[in-house]
């Protein structure tokens, strides 16, 4: 295993000190460096930057609209039209060579509905719908029609995003955000953010793994699934914990025909296709807090969880291999599965941006620019993520997301 090449920032002083320089941090860092109004300077601390183990490398990489809130909606709605746009919104970071895209394949969700669930998902298709959302709710028998390989039988119908979902270049997100932000002068350092300082509300410095005392301006907390570690450096609390979360790339005896969709069963288990190959996932049977460092597989989980599902969805589905597997992790917010946005009520230069559980990837480019509007202009300038605010969870007030994977 690569072992760290840990080292010291070049200086001992940023105006925006960023834990984390994952998917979220990197979208923060590149924000900053493209507002006109901002001319400070910028360190994003990243303990591992190979990224072997963060969410972005190991996600499914998906991006939907089909939320109940409003606002997640919206979020991914600016999300796409990144996605669809990156290679041009790359250009200036490439000098002369084509940036890549991030081979956006628009094969839509199906979420696979109960007879009990159906006039709900009816609703939250309507309200998808009215914000520009593409879903349709299909009943079983032009559900059969549409994707003859699924089981109806005991479903209520499908919510189906025939266009603007689909899954991305998870990585190739990330890297163009670190690219562009390195070139407009964020500085990335190899090290570990180990302690914080504060003098009375203020995050004043932070400590590095190396030995230095870097004084910050303001700290920016994208630090995935240890965001509540370093929530902790600072004497504050989130309720956001890892959670472990097995995938697995398996093959098929059996192709199926047409544009398959990510399929979301009634179980939780999600399936797309992956080339020839297919990925799948579920939360697993006994989910709860992990170690942020335990990544330890359970193969048992798709013998006895996905591949039962996964067969009775879809039974041509009836001779797997299994060729691939990983473990990941959720930051996974307990109290409502959505996303932790803005400063702490107190210590007022300690910006969250954590608790993403499985739609950070898909949320990084609005919550990064709107995290950078609050650094520089004080206020949300586009969108307003005023409702997934800490004040919230200082609160206790759930801000509910019912579609969750
Ligand atoms: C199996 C799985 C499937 C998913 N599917 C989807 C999906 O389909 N669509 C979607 O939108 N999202 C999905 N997600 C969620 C998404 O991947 C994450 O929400 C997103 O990648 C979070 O990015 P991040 O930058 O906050 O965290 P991470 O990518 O985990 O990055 C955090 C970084 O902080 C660094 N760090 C932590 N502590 C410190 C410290 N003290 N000092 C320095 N550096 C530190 C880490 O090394 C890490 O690189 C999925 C996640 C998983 C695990």
């Amino acid at each position: 295993m690569r072992k760290y090449q840990h080292a010291a920032p070049r200086r001992s002083s940023y105006d925006v000190v960023i834990v984390g320089g994952a998917v979220i941090g990197s979208s923060v860092a590149y924000w900053l460096t493209q507002d006109a109004d901002f001319d400070g300077s910028i360190l994003v601390v990243e303990r591992d930057s190979t990224y072997e183990f963060s969410s972005t490398a190991l996600s499914a990489s998906g991006i939907r609209q089909q939320y109940s809130n409003p606002i997640n909606v919206r979020i991914s709605q600016f999300g796409l039209s990144f996605i669809r746009g990156f290679a041009e919104r790359m250009a200036p970071f490439f000098e002369g060579e084509a940036a890549p895209g991030l081979g956006f394949r628009e094969h839509g969700y199906l979420y696979c509905i109960s007879p009990e669930g159906a006039d709900a998902a009816r609703e939250r298709v309507e309200l998808q719908r009215s914000l520009g959302a593409q879903t349709v709710f299909l009943e079983p028998g032009p559900l059969r029609d549409r994707f003859p390989w699924l089981n109806v039988e005991d479903l209520g119908g499908g919510a189906w995003g025939a266009r603007d979902e689909g899954w991305f270049d998870s990585v190739g997100l990330m890297t163009g955000f670190r690219r562009a932000a390195r070139q407009g002068g964020a500085e990335y350092v190899e090290n570990e953010v180990t302690g914080l300082e504060l003098d009375g509300d203020r995050v004043t410095s932070v400590l590095l793994g190396t030995g230095e005392r870097v004084s910050c301006g303001a700290l920016v907390n994208a630090a995935g699934p240890r965001a509540g570690v370093v929530a902790g450096m600072a004497g504050l609390s989130i309720p956001v914990e890892p959670r472990k979360r097995y995938s697995f790339v398996f093959s098929s005896a059996n192709p199926i025909e047409g544009r398959m969709p990510l399929v979301v069963d009634g179980t939780g288990t999600y399936v797309r296709p992956e080339h020839d190959l297919f990925l799948t996932g579920n939360r697993p049977l006994d989910d709860g807090p992990a170690a942020v460092d335990d990544f330890e597989m359970v193969h048992d989980e798709f013998e006895e969880r996905i591949w039962p599902a996964l067969y009775h969805r879809i039974p041509s589905f009836d001779a797997l291999k299994v060729r691939r597997f990983w473990t990941g992790h959720y930051a996974y917010n307990t109290l409502d599965h959505n996303v932790i946005v803005g400063p702490h009520d107190r210590v007022g230069n300690f910006i969250f941006a954590n608790g993403f559980s499985g739609h950070g990837l898909q949320q990084s480019p609005a919550v990064g620019r709107g995290v950078a509007e609050l650094l520089v202009h004080g206020a949300y300038r586009t969108l307003d993520l005023g409702q997934l605010s800490y004040g919230r969870i200082a609160r206790n007030e759930p801000f509910l997301e019912e579609a969750v994977i």
